[in-house]
């Protein structure tokens, strides 16, 4: 075994403010609850502009896709008290996420082409 085991940081990644909700989630994997906790997604079930979504810790629910939703804000505000113990989101996937920065005039829509469109 290679000792090398450099910690290093994940790239920065930039998306934009005005991404859809749907696409967002379906990217990072993450779901922040009413009482701050972030959730890991397990699945997203697309039904028409709503999606039902179960996280690890089994919760069900449904949301509608809208950019200015409670939870598009706090995912691009990075607002979370804390992660669900229960979900086990790996530190990897938390580290993309810190790294990950929301731009209002720059970086991915996600769209299915991953296209950086200028505004
Ligand atoms: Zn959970």
């Amino acid at each position: 075994m290679s000792a090398e085991k450099k910690a290093k940081k994940p790239d920065k990644r930039y998306y934009r403010k005005r991404v859809e909700l749907f696409r967002l989630i379906d990217k990072i994997k993450l779901w922040p609850s009413r009482r701050g906790i972030l959730h890991g997604i397990k699945t997203i079930e697309k039904l028409g502009d709503q999606a039902q979504i179960t996280t690890h810790c089994n919760k069900a629910f449904m949301v509608n896709d809208s950019k200015n939703s409670r939870a598009a804000r706090w995912l691009r505000n990075k607002w979370f008290k804390g992660v669900c113990g229960v979900c086990r989101i790996p530190d990897w996937k938390l580290e993309k996420y810190s790294s990950t920065q929301f731009k209002r005039q720059y970086g991915s829509l996600l769209t299915e082409k991953n296209e950086q469109i200028p505004p």
